[in-house]
């Protein structure tokens, strides 16, 4: 949805805290013997979320109503500052890590979790960076702009992911610059 610059921009400054927070916390609660156990399941939670960005870029964003109209309008002008409440992701990051909690153990809910929310920070500074941020041709940030760009061509739906090309490969939605 179309938000104001501060409710836009609120997303850089509360995930980078809310992760260092976390962090500490897991640092100073976690046994020395148990920490790479924790590093391991934060990591696979970052690379879980470009699957994540992927499958709901794909099949929410581009399908299901109300969400798809909201997303029509970032499609219609990309570089107004359309997004996602930061109140509204962080809630359902909260709720994840609580569900997950409730089936697992706290380690693990919160290091998966951690490295989900890291995965969309990185998501939201990519996107942000390929619409607003000038890039060197040949640089990864210019590829990016370039995979991006061809995703807001009209014609066949393409290239949904934006952090990493990686499931469109495996998903076959991959389309290039010819
Ligand atoms: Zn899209
Ligand atoms: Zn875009």
């Amino acid at each position: 949805m179309r938000l104001s610059k501060t409710g836009y921009y609120a997303d850089f400054v509360v995930y980078p805290l809310l992760l260092v927070v976390l962090g500490w916390v897991a640092f100073r609660t976690t046994a020395s013997n148990q920490r790479w156990e924790g590093l391991l399941v934060f990591v696979a939670g970052v690379f879980l979320w470009t699957l994540l960005e992927y499958l709901l870029h794909r099949h929410i964003l581009h399908r299901l109503k109300p969400f798809k109209g909201l997303h029509d309008l970032h499609h219609a002008r990309p570089t107004d500052l359309v997004g996602t409440p930061t109140w509204l992701s962080v809630s359902l990051f909260a709720g994840l890590a609580l569900l997950l909690w409730g089936s697992t153990d706290a380690g693990l809910a919160g290091g998966l979790t951690a490295g989900l929310m890291l995965g969309y920070l990185w998501y939201v500074s990519v996107h942000h960076a390929v619409h607003h941020i000038k890039a060197r041709s040949g640089s990864w940030l210019y590829r990016a702009k370039l995979r991006h760009a061809m995703h807001h061509q009209p014609g066949r739906p393409c290239n949904f992911g934006v952090t990493t090309g990686l499931w469109d490969v495996a998903f076959r939605s991959t389309r290039r610059i010819v």
